[in-house]
């Protein structure tokens, strides 16, 4: 199980009476916050003020808290020297900027299988969706035949690190080289890969990183645009106001260059100190957060594969690498119900739906006459050998036994 140092970061959630040892399988939308996360921001709130504008001492430190959330995020992703850190409020916020900052005469590439924060922020006109991918290779052929006839002008590929749906690892340093091979940019979508395996800007050779900090065991309210400066430079600014400008009067507007340009407005200092102390427990345990969350996954897939009626779905194929992310449908059951038994009979917390990725959800159960929806169980730091045992137990029982009571049933499914 997780080494104790490890374990030390694992914060006890308060116990409210009604749910002992809550089993979380739904990492994957949000991470429960970390005991050095929860340290360094209680560290600052006694003594935070205003940041980049006085110059009292309380000032000046809480304006060294900032820049220095900046290195640490730069550092996470192995930012290049000259790569910018945004700070934005979540991937969703961070890939809009990055769409806003797309030249006029680019063309994006793009697969139906992103999650809807990647699919969706590009103007339509000048956006070329590619088919879910049957295969890494096929995906990586797809973005080469794309780019070869794309229309001349800027290119964009935007492609996830990890599904949120399957889990899956995109070939994104193979996306990226056919990208390059083109003259084409690559924006990573990194909201699922970064929480759970390195993500290298530089050694991926890609132009551009997004990611949230609520994914990464931090509180909401702050995520990232990590990358190249020059089309963001050259961008309108994303919040017109103060801090994004450097000289404003009656002749004009002359906005500032690098991160200030689209960070208008007081920042979210406390939330870029979460994000980066968050990045930093991240990197100093990553051996041991990608052992225990392999041998995880591999001990939940193994449970559900041997669960009759149970179907899991993936976008290349079983041998993939992957994140700890399943996705599932039971016999005979609306995914809505099982994961409300899971929850009222367990104490497990996973998602049903659709998962903000409607197109692939659409095309993994494609076959299936019974299944409009699935259920996603997504594991993280905090889950044990107990927790896995529990829930592919349940799925068993919910299986081959059936239901105990009746919920209801629903075809909802967009939350993130
Ligand atoms: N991309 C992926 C792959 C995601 O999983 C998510 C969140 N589910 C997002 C983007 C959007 O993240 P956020 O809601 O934090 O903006």
């Amino acid at each position: 199980n997780l080494p104790a140092t490890v374990g030390a970061e694992l914060l006890v959630p308060l116990a409210d009476g009604r749910v002992t040892d809550y089993a979380n399988f739904d990492h994957g939308a949000s991470a429960p916050c970390l005991e050095s996360v929860r340290a360094a921001v209680e560290a600052a709130l006694p003594s935070y003020a205003s940041v980049h504008r006085g110059n009292g001492y309380a000032s000046r430190i809480t304006t060294q808290w900032y820049e220095r959330a900046r290195a640490e995020v730069h550092a996470f992703v192995g930012a290049r020297a000259d790569d910018q850190v945004i700070f934005t409020r979540q991937t969703t916020d961070a890939l809009n900027l990055l769409a806003r900052a797309v030249p006029a005469d680019a063309t994006v590439i793009v697969f139906e299988s992103e999650h809807h924060a990647a699919l969706l922020p590009w103007p339509a006109e000048r956006t070329i969706r590619l088919a879910a991918p049957s295969s890494a290779t096929q995906a990586v052929t797809a973005v080469a035949d794309a780019l070869r006839t794309a229309p001349e002008g800027p290119r964009l590929v935007v492609v996830t690190g990890a599904s949120n749906v399957t889990g899956e690892i995109f070939p994104i340093a193979e996306i990226a080289a056919v990208a390059k091979a083109h003259a084409a940019r690559v924006c990573l979508d990194a909201a699922q890969l970064a929480p759970h395996r390195l993500v290298d800007i530089a050694e991926l050779e890609v132009d551009w990183v997004a990611l949230s900090g609520h994914k990464l065991y931090a509180p909401y309210g702050t995520g990232a645009l990590i990358g190249r400066a020059d089309w963001l430079n050259t961008a309108d600014p994303y919040l017109y106001g103060g801090g994004a400008t450097e000289t404003v009067s009656a002749e004009g507007t002359v906005w500032n260059q690098g991160p200030a340009r689209h960070e208008g407005g007081s920042p979210n200092v406390i939330g870029a100190i979460a994000l980066a102390a968050a990045c930093a427990a991240i990197t100093k345990h990553r051996e041991a957060i990608e052992q225990h969350e392999r041998s995880l996954l591999a001990r939940l897939r193994t449970g559900l594969a041997q669960v009759p009626g149970v179907a899991t779905y993936s976008i290349f194929g079983e041998e993939a690498d992957r994140v700890g992310t399943v996705c599932f449908t039971v016999d005979g059951l609306n995914s809505t119900v099982v994961s409300a038994a899971l929850s009222a009979e367990y104490g497990i917390g996973v998602r049903d739906g659709k998962f903000c990725a409607h197109p692939l959800v659409g095309h993994l159960l494609a076959d299936s006459a019974e299944h409009a929806t699935a259920v996603r169980a997504s594991l993280g730091l905090g889950t044990t050998r107990e927790h896995v045992d529990r829930l592919v137990n349940a799925i068993r029982t919910l299986a081959t036994v059936g239901l105990t009571s009746t919920y209801e049933e629903s075809t909802h499914g967009c939350q993130p």
